[in-house]
């Protein structure tokens, strides 16, 4: 975790308490591994949080991008990742690893409105399926993309879920299971529109632009800071 009890960084050799259960935590600040706060037995007492180095590179990568008010922000038993500003809050969960259909459920009912949040959105880690080609993305405004070897995690979301594929952001507006790929239709934003929904600094909000139906699939209206995308040929 990046906050102690205090909502202080760790610093080498520090000592502190854990801001969820209170029991001690030691300072972990490895040249490689960013510098973080740890149970003094290897293991977290959220059970929602994500393991792992490669797994805090991608994730803390993210979070970093955020003011540090606005990540690590815990709400009840949890550390929700991060928390968007303003006077309605809502949690955008980072997810690297791989979740169960429960999980995801439990998920989006404990960050719902009114319970603990005002909703949530999913971005998920879809960099290496990408950066190797089996993620393909073909179009314009609102893209197709082609899932070999998928997440298939996503099928189970009814929140909002951004692919983060690395140079930009998918927003699934459509998926559907084609044997054992999914395939499906989304809007793209860069990272930064993102972020500006994050902070406040953009007034459109992507559950205006977001509605679902019955079957869980998406439908959009306009949002203004979609890219267009330019498909390239890959080797
Ligand atoms: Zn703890």
């Amino acid at each position: 975790m990046l906050f102690d009890a205090n909502r202080k960084v760790a610093t080498k050799g520090a000592r502190s308490t854990c801001p969820l259960c209170g029991k001690e935590c030691i300072a972990k600040c490895g040249d490689i591994v960013k510098h973080h706060w740890a149970h003094r037995v290897d293991e977290d007492c959220d059970p929602w949080a994500e393991r792992g180095q490669d797994i805090s590179t991608w994730h803390r990568d993210w979070q970093e991008q955020v003011p540090q008010e606005l990540r690590e922000v815990v709400i009840g038993p949890h550390r929700a990742d991060i928390v968007t500003a303003g006077a309605y809050p809502k949690i955008v969960e980072l997810q690297h690893s791989n979740l169960a259909p429960s999980e995801i459920r439990e998920r989006e009912l404990f960050y719902r409105y009114p319970q603990n949040a005002h909703g949530m959105w999913w971005v998920f880690d879809a960099t290496s399926a990408y950066n190797n080609g089996r993620l393909d993305v073909y179009g314009k405004t609102i893209v197709q993309f082609c899932w070999k070897r998928p997440r298939l995690s996503i099928l189970s979301c009814q929140r909002p879920v951004f692919l983060d594929i690395g140079i930009a952001l998918l927003n699934v507006l459509r998926v559907d299971l084609d044997e054992s790929r999914l395939v499906g239709i989304a809007q793209v934003f860069t990272r930064q529109a993102m972020l500006d929904r994050i902070t406040g600094k953009a007034s459109g909000d992507f559950d205006d632009t977001l509605s679902c139906n019955e079957k869980g699939s998406r439908v959009s209206n306009d949002a203004d800071d979609t890219i267009e995308w330019s498909y390239v040929e890959r080797d």
